[in-house]
C-alpha cells in the first residue's frame, strides 16, 4: 500500500493524490490547476493514471482546485462513486456546472478567433453534461459516519472548518493484515472562522497529508481584521468611492455577508448598497442556508434571531448580466462582492475596468491569490494591469485583508497538528515551496516524526513509515 502524489505538489492548486491498497486505486481530490493561462493549460494534460481504472474517488470539499477536474475524469472514462459531504455535493451542482459553462464559453470565443486564422477549433475541457454526470456519481457521506470505499479502505469525514461541508478525511487502510491510518486535511480552516466550527482534532494517525498554503504566515487576528474592514469602509465613504471585493463564491462571499450583517449599524452600512454580484455565490448562499446544523454557536444564535434579509436590508442579489451592468453606473456608494476569487475572470473584471483607474475606489483582497493571477499582480502593487486586452492604470487603493482567509495560518496549522498525541510523520502538499519549507521547520520543532515536502510523482510506502521516503 502506498500513496502517490500528483497535484498540488509544490503549488497550491490542482489537489490530486492516489492511494494504492490491495490492488485498488482511490483518488483523493481531482482539482483544477489555477493561476494564469500557462498553468491552466496543464489541465488538458493526460492524467498520470487511467481514469477508467480508478476504483473510488474521495472529495475533500467543493472548491474548484480540489474538484474541478472531476468532470474531465468522468469524461475520460471514470464511472465509479465520488464520495463527498452532502453540502459538497450540493455545491458541486453549482460549481462544476459553472466551471463547465465557463470553459465552453472560453472555447467558443477562442474558436471564433481561430476560425479567422484558419486554425482548427479547440474543445472545451469538458461540457455541462460531463459536470452533471459527475454530480450524479457523487454519494453523500455526512461527518463522522465510517464509509467503506473499497475492500480494506474505510473513510470517515471530519469537519475541516474551511468552507461549509469541508472535510478532513480519515482513511483506515488494511492490506495483508497491515493496518494504517492516513489523515488528509484537504484544506484546513482557521480557528474561530465565523459561521463554521473549528477544525476537528484527531488523536492519532500513521501519516498526515497536510496542506501548507499559509505555512509561512500568521494572519492578522480576527478582531484586528474586523477593525481593518471597518476602517476601509469608512475610508471609502470619505473618498466617496466604490468598494470592490473579489471573492470566492463559496466561503468568503458568505462570510463577508455575515460580517456585514453582524456589524451593520457599527459600520454605518445603511449608507451603502451592497451587491452580491455572482449567480454562483447567490446559489452557494442558499446552500449555506440549507445547513444550519453545521453552523457554530454564534451563527446559530444569529440564524435563530433573525433572517438575513432583515440583517442586510440593502443587499441586492444580481443574478442577470443586466443587473450587474447597472452597478457600473454607480460612481460611489456601492460595495460589490463578485468573482472570480483570484480575478482571473468573471464579473469582477468589469467592475475593475470601471473602478481600478479611479483613486477613490477601494479594492479589498480577502483570499489567496495564486502566482500569475490578476489578483496577485494587484497585491504585488503593479501600476498597470491588463483586463480584456486593455491596459488599465491602477489608482484604486488595494487592501489585503489576510484575517478573512479560509485557510489556517501557521499557528492554526500547528495547533491542529498538536491534536495528534503520537506526533505522526507529515507530508506537506498544497503550498508554494517557501510556505511548505517554513512550515516543515515548525513541524520539526513540534516533534513530528519526519516531514516530507511533496513533489509530483512522489511515492510514500505506507507499510514502512519509519523514515521519510
Ligand atoms: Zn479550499
Ligand atoms: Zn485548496
Amino acid at each position: 500500500m502506498y500513496l502517490e502524489l500528483f497535484g498540488a505538489a509544490g503549488e497550491v492548486t490542482g489537489s490530486c493524490h492516489i492511494l494504492h491498497v490491495g490492488g485498488r486505486r482511490i483518488l483523493l481530490d481531482c482539482g483544477m490547476i489555477q493561476g494564469g493561462r500557462k498553468a491552466e493549460a496543464r489541465n488538458r494534460d493526460p492524467f498520470p493514471f487511467e481514469a477508467a481504472k480508478i476504483d473510488a474517488v474521495v472529495l475533500s470539499h467543493a472548491h474548484i482546485d480540489h474538484s474541478g477536474r472531476l468532470p474531465l475524469l468522468v469524461k475520460r472514462g471514470y464511472t465509479g462513486p465520488i464520495y463527498a459531504h452532502p453540502a459538497t455535493r450540493d455545491f458541486g451542482w453549482i460549481m462544476l456546472k459553472d466551471s463547465a459553462s465557463l470553459g465552453e464559453r472560453d472555447a467558443e470565443n477562442e474558436n471564433r478567433k481561430r476560425a479567422r486564422k484558419g486554425l482548427k477549433p479547440v474543445e472545451p475541457l469538458y461540457k455541462e453534461a460531463d459536470a452533471e454526470q459527475t454530480c450524479m456519481q457523487m454519494q453523500a457521506v455526512p461527518y463522522g459516519r465510517p464509509q467503506q470505499v473499497a475492500p480494506g479502505v474505510e473513510i470517515t469525514f471530519r469537519d475541516a472548518g474551511h468552507i461549509l461541508g469541508s472535510c478532513l478525511v480519515e482513511v483506515a487502510l488494511e492490506e495483508n493484515g497491515v493496518k494504517r491510518k492516513l489523515v488528509f486535511t484537504g484544506d484546513l480552516g482557521q480557528y474561530g472562522t465565523p459561521i463554521l466550527n473549528d477544525p476537528e482534532s484527531i488523536a492519532e494517525a500513521d501519516l498526515v497529508m497536510m496542506e501548507s498554503t499559509y505555512g509561512d504566515r500568521q494572519h492578522r487576528d480576527r478582531a484586528q481584521t474586523i477593525a481593518e474592514l471597518a476602517e476601509i469602509i469608512a475610508e471609502a465613504d470619505h473618498h466617496r468611492g466604490n468598494v470592490l471585493i473579489p471573492a470566492f463564491a463559496v466561503g468568503r462571499s458568505q462570510e463577508l455577508l455575515y460580517q456585514f450583517g453582524k456589524h451593520y449599524d457599527e459600520w454605518q452600512l445603511g449608507r451603502w448598497r451592497i451587491f452580491l454580484d455572482s449567480p454562483m455565490a447567490i446559489e452557494a448562499t442558499d446552500v449555506y442556508r440549507r445547513y444550519p446544523q453545521l453552523y457554530d454557536e454564534e451563527a446559530t444564535r444569529l440564524h435563530n434571531q433573525s433572517q438575513e434579509a432583515r440583517l442586510l436590508p440593502n443587499l441586492a442579489m444580481s443574478r442577470s448580466a443586466d443587473e450587474s451592468r447597472r452597478i457600473n453606473k454607480m460612481k460611489s456608494g456601492a460595495i460589490v462582492i463578485a468573482g472570480s476569487g483570484m480575478c482571473t475572470g468573471g464579473r469582477i473584471l468589469h467592475h475593475f475596468k470601471h473602478n481600478l483607474w479611479r483613486p477613490e475606489s477601494q479594492v479589498i483582497i480577502v483570499g489567496y491569490q495564486a502566482r500569475g493571477s490578476l489578483g496577485r499582480r494587484l497585491v504585488d502593487g503593479h501600476d498597470y494591469v491588463r483586463i480584456h486586452h486593455e491596459t488599465i492604470k491602477v489608482r484604486a487603493k488595494i487592501h489585503t485583508v489576510g484575517g478573512l482567509s479560509a485557510h489556517g495560518d501557521q499557528d492554526d496549522m500547528i495547533r491542529w497538528y498538536e491534536g495528534f498525541e503520537n506526533r505522526p510523520p507529515v507530508c506537506l502538499v498544497h503550498g508554494e515551496p517557501d510556505a511548505a519549507e517554513a512550515f516543515s521547520e515548525r513541524l520539526n520543532r513540534a516533534d513530528a516524526a519526519w516531514v516530507q515536502l511533496s513533489r509530483p510523482g512522489l511515492r510514500i510506502d505506507l507499510a514502512n513509515l519509519e523514515s521519510a521516503p
